[in-house]
């Protein structure tokens, strides 16, 4: 059955173009302009996935967002006009499982949309829960341990936290502010470049155990993002 994207945008144009390139990968594309009639039929008869733009009459994108949260974890991939934008949406915390900038390429869009419902499908990706069947990457946080088909990937104990902090939501973008919380609980004098050093040797480890993909991808300017479909095979 064909999954169906409600895109939520006001400038029509664009919503038909997207909607279109949508149709054309076999998606069931709908567009509404207004963000309250956007609420209403996402009560209603809610999609398989949401594409939401963030300033819309009505109702804004960040309202329609925190409303549809309460109740749904309904795929939501967020769109905005500046870039600049992105850094403070991450610190309001909303639950979008994707950003993308405008202007887009529609065949971006079209990836990023297929990339979150494939994420979208095993409601619960496994990490965080040692064990898991059917998962290759077990993270076991009593241990403090990351094991890749049984094999310990050897992290320090930075490393480890990063790795339990981006792979226990899957496709979230985290901004280094917020991985620098799950790295220093106690310390705010650290640089958010302390981040990078971290990463780039968790990176190192994960690309040992994970040849064919890059499991940590970064979002420009804002970001990074665990996907890996080898760690949880569906
Ligand atoms: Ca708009």
């Amino acid at each position: 059955m064909s999954q169906r994207i409600l895109i939520v945008e006001d400038e029509t144009d664009l919503a038909q173009i997207l909607a279109e390139y949508l149709q054309r990968d076999g998606f069931v594309a709908t567009t509404i302009a207004d963000g309250l009639v956007a609420m209403a039929a996402l009560r209603q008869a809610p999609p398989d996935l949401l594409l939401l733009d963030l300033m819309l009459p009505g109702m804004d994108g960040i309202s329609i967002l925190r409303e549809l949260r309460r109740t749904s974890e309904l795929p939501v991939i967020m769109v905005t006009a500046r870039s600049e934008e992105i850094d403070r949406l991450l610190g309001l915390e909303l639950g979008a499982d994707d950003y993308i900038c405008k202007p887009y390429s529609p065949r971006e869009v079209v990836a990023r949309v297929k990339t979150v419902l494939r994420r979208a499908q095993p409601p619960a990706a496994a990490a965080g829960s040692p064990g898991a069947s059917g998962s290759t990457l077990d993270i076991d946080a009593e241990a403090m341990q990351a094991r890749v088909a049984g094999k310990n990937l050897e992290l320090t104990p930075k490393e480890f936290k990063l790795l339990q902090a981006l792979a226990a939501r899957p496709g979230r973008v985290f901004s280094r502010a917020q991985l620098l919380d799950a790295l220093y609980a106690d310390n705010l004098e650290v640089s958010e470049r302390a981040i990078d050093s971290h990463l780039k040797n968790l990176r190192k480890k994960l690309a040992l155990a994970f040849p064919d993909e890059e499991p940590i991808r970064s979002v420009y300017g804002v970001g990074f993002a665990f996907e890996c479909s080898e760690c949880f095979p569906s």
